[in-house]
């Protein structure tokens, strides 16, 4: 809440210290806007919205949003606001579901897109492909990917890399990376993209893919929405199981966790699973009895005897795809992997459900928070990108003697193959020897309940992610944020590092010259 109020103070400040100059400009900007033609529709109004986010910390109100109805309607917009130079202060937000969590996808002043107003009363899949080898699906940028899940399956097939929550678009998603528990195999979800249509800085319209434009094409993924408006996408497909095996196994010993997540995530296709996370249960976080809540224990009286002693544990999620017809085969191939693993063995919990339900899990629990309250809440999250060889150091810090006693929501924790992930593409990930293939996210995904003080609450847990950060810096883990979040321009270059700041700058002035986009991220300032 402190940091809501500041906030509201600072929007309150500007407006008054300098209400002449910006209403001049406002005024002048609100005309020139007005005469523009649109399929859809420019809002003055309607606009409150636009400057909230799941994160529930920012709020910057902007002067208009658009509800675009054509990709023409987002080049306009751009154009118009291109070709009016620095007379105008306006900037411009890309909206997605408005899933950011420190006010990425708003714009003070300036105009938010509602990107979602593109696919309204259309079909989600524009168009969709098949050859039996090779299948994508062309989207638009605002889509949900819950919605591109359900029509994709109509013709049995399915994107092969997702987030763990889907209801967010996928200009949302490819602006960041998309990281779940298929990136092992499949990288994350930029690297599952054909062909992108975008909108750069000059109002542009413009398809790039590897092949074509390709220095946009890497620009724009991972690009926290710097470089171009996603207007389209070309998603690649695989074909789509029917059922999940989904099973939880606990560990108390964190190395043994980690170094069988790995062994995990080196093995090829068919001895292995297709979806691998695990989290860390803190205990009297509540977690420890709601881990295997709707899992079924493997022997239930072995499992009613499972003690935790007060120890954290490690929980390791696995999911192997199946279809009803080869679900003996799948039976056996899964129990013989798991023989392979040192979990404790009364603690081996298995659940058959349907692969929606799987890819839809966080929905449930969105839709019980929502019923009491506990949504819409602050949510201070902390996701971070960990070198393989630096995860045992920050452990032992950070679950032995930073997060002790409780842990505001999740703590998830899982290795991912390096060589799935495009190094020209914007995202940035740990540098490290050519030879280390591996980094773990560590996502703590907390929430701040409003009334709580203490422990539960918004300014403990921003506390405790501060510690967090300056144990990484202190020990030079070499931790990258993932998500990223900061405030000058000199912590940006520290996350990119030197070449990778060179490369984004040298971007922006190729793409975005006036700084017009994304100013939410506080990357760079329009005309500085
Ligand atoms: P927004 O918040 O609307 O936008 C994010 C940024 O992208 C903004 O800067 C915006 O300007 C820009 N942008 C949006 N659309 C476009 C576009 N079409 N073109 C160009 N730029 C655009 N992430 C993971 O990787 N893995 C997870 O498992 C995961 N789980 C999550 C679970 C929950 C409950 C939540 C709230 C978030 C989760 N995230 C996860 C983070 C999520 O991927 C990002 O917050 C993402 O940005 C949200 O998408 P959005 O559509 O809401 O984007």
């Amino acid at each position: 809440f402190t940091c809501l109020i500041s906030t509201i103070k600072i929007n309150l400040c500007f407006s008054n210290t300098l209400p002449l100059l910006l209403h001049n400009h406002n005024n002048h900007d609100h005309d020139h806007l007005k005469t523009l033609e649109f399929d859809g529709h420019l809002s003055f109004d309607d606009v409150d919205h636009a400057s909230k986010d799941f994160g529930n910390r920012f709020q910057y109100l902007p002067s208009a949003v658009l509800y675009p109805k054509s990709v023409s309607d987002i080049a306009t917009l751009v154009k118009h606001v291109w070709e009016m130079g620095m007379t105008t202060e306006l900037s411009v937000a890309a909206r997605g579901h408005g899933h950011s969590l420190q006010g990425q996808s708003q714009a003070h002043k300036g105009v938010v897109i509602n990107m979602e107003s593109l696919s309204e009363n259309k079909n989600s899949v524009m168009y969709i492909h098949s050859d039996g080898e090779f299948s994508y699906v062309d989207v638009y940028g605002g889509e949900l990917w819950i919605n591109i899940l359900h029509e994709t399956l109509k013709f049995g097939l399915t994107p092969k890399s997702w987030t763990d929550y889907l209801h967010l678009t996928v200009g949302g998603t490819l602006s960041n990376a998309g990281i779940s528990g298929q990136a092992f195999r499949h990288g994350p979800q930029i690297s599952n993209v054909l062909q992108l249509q975008v909108i750069t800085g000059k109002g542009e319209v413009v398809n790039c893919s590897k092949e074509e434009n390709s220095d946009l094409f890497h620009s724009v993924l991972g690009g926290l929405g710097q470089f171009g408006i996603i207007t389209r996408a070309r998603i690649s497909l695989e074909p789509a199981p029917s059922m999940v095996k989904w099973i939880r196994v606990l560990y108390s010993d964190f190395e043994t966790f980690t170094r069988e997540q790995e062994s995990l995530i080196t093995q090829d296709q068919n001895n292995s699973f297709d979806y691998i996370e695990g989290f860390v249960i803190i205990n009297r976080t509540g977690l420890l009895n709601n881990w295997r809540s709707s899992f079924n224990p493997h022997d239930p009286s072995q499992a009613s005897q499972f003690n935790s002693d007060g120890k954290t544990l490690f929980c390791l999620e696995l999911v192997k795809y199946f279809n009803k017809d080869n679900i003996d085969m799948v039976n056996q191939e899964v129990e013989k992997m798991l023989s392979k693993l040192k979990y404790i063995k009364s603690t081996l919990f298995i659940s058959d459900v349907s692969y929606v339900d799987f890819l839809d899990r966080v929905h449930v629990s969105e839709v019980k928070l929502r019923s009491k309250g506990l949504w819409e809440v602050p949510h201070p999250w902390l996701n971070l990108l960990i070198p393989k060889t630096k995860i045992q150091t920050f452990a032992h810090q950070v679950f032995g003697n930073i997060l002790t006693h409780t842990s505001n929501g999740p703590v998830l924790i899982y290795p991912v193959n390096k060589s799935k992930w495009d190094n020209r593409t914007s995202v940035v990930i740990p540098e490290e020897e050519e030879e280390e293939e591996i980094f773990y996210l560590v996502a703590f995904l907390s929430s701040a309940v409003p009334s709580s003080r203490g422990r539960d609450g918004l300014e403990h847990i921003l506390k405790q992610n501060k510690r967090i950060l300056e144990f990484c810096e202190k020990s030079n883990l070499g931790v990258k944020q993932y998500l990223p979040h900061y405030t000058t321009q000199q912590q940006w270059r520290a996350h990119f590092g030197p070449q990778k700041w060179h490369k984004f700058t040298q971007r922006k002035s190729t793409y975005d010259p006036l700084a017009i986009f994304a100013p939410g991220q506080r990357i760079f300032q329009k005309g500085k």
